[in-house]
């Protein structure tokens, strides 16, 4: 990818941050809660530490990163902007990072289906800021290094899945939030059930096998146009990612 100069709010964004510290975490919690209609904050001893050099996480250089056991948002390096601190605060505020028999999973065999629900979820957050901030266009355009969406196939994934099922954002909340349900693994059990699919979050070996696994699942089912609606969706050469992530998130 050509290298294009960060847009001005870059820097505005990032020293703005850097000014406030833990504050610019609360800030961004407010905003999830406000945008995603959820009443769920960040541990209260959450911690923000801001380095100068990228962290590598599995040999891949990266511009953030939550340690759920020490409760530290870490944004690294020179890449970083308002996107990554909401997915990191996300991160803070979500089941799978607070409740202690998930943590190891969701830092293992889930890591990358829990990545892209959060990711979805970070251009949900986005979405709606849409007319305050340009964070959403550069995001789903890829337009800069620093605002350009992640995890890009599992996002993908989720948007088709919202969509054909029409899983409401009430639901997803329940999933993914930290105190939003009482017993996490039976309202997640119920949620599959409900919507007839397979346990979602394995060890995929990639977001096609997710994808075959769901296919799989709503085909036998009986749901043959639930899966055919689902295997358009997820073909990038049918549709467009941002028309179908603005189709998926003004309706949710
Ligand atoms: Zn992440």
């Amino acid at each position: 990818m050509r290298f294009r100069p960060p847009p001005p709010c870059y820097h505005e964004v990032r020293d703005a941050i850097k000014r406030h510290g833990i504050g610019a975490v609360r800030r961004a919690a407010q905003v999830i809660g406000r945008t995603l209609g959820v009443k769920a904050s960040p541990p209260g001893d959450v911690k923000l530490v801001l380095m100068e050099t990228p962290l590598r996480v599995e040999g891949v250089l990266a511009r953030g990163g939550y340690d759920p056991y020490r409760r530290i948002i870490v944004l690294a390096g020179d890449l970083w902007c308002w996107k990554t601190l909401i997915h990191e605060t996300l991160h803070s505020m979500s089941a799978f990072f607070r409740d202690e028999e998930l943590i190891p999973y969701s830092l293992e065999e889930w890591r990358l289906v829990v990545e892209g629900l959060t990711e979805f979820l970070t251009g949900c957050v986005l979405y709606r800021q849409r007319r305050e901030r340009e964070c959403y266009e550069y995001w789903v355009r890829r337009r800069y290094a620093p605002c350009r969406i992640s995890y890009e196939r599992y996002v993908r994934t989720f948007a088709a899945l919202t969509q054909t099922l029409g899983i409401t954002r009430c639901t997803l909340n329940k999933i993914f939030f930290h105190g939003a349900v009482r017993d996490w693994r039976s309202e997640y059990w119920s949620f599959l059930q409900s919507y007839g699919l397979p346990d979602l979050f394995r060890a995929w070996r990639g977001p096609q096998e997710l994808e075959g696994a769901i296919l799989k699942a709503l085909m036998d089912g009986g749901r043959k146009r639930a899966a055919e609606e689902f295997g358009v969706l997820t073909d990038e050469e049918l549709v467009d990612l941002k028309a179908l992530l603005d189709s998926t998130y003004s309706s949710l």
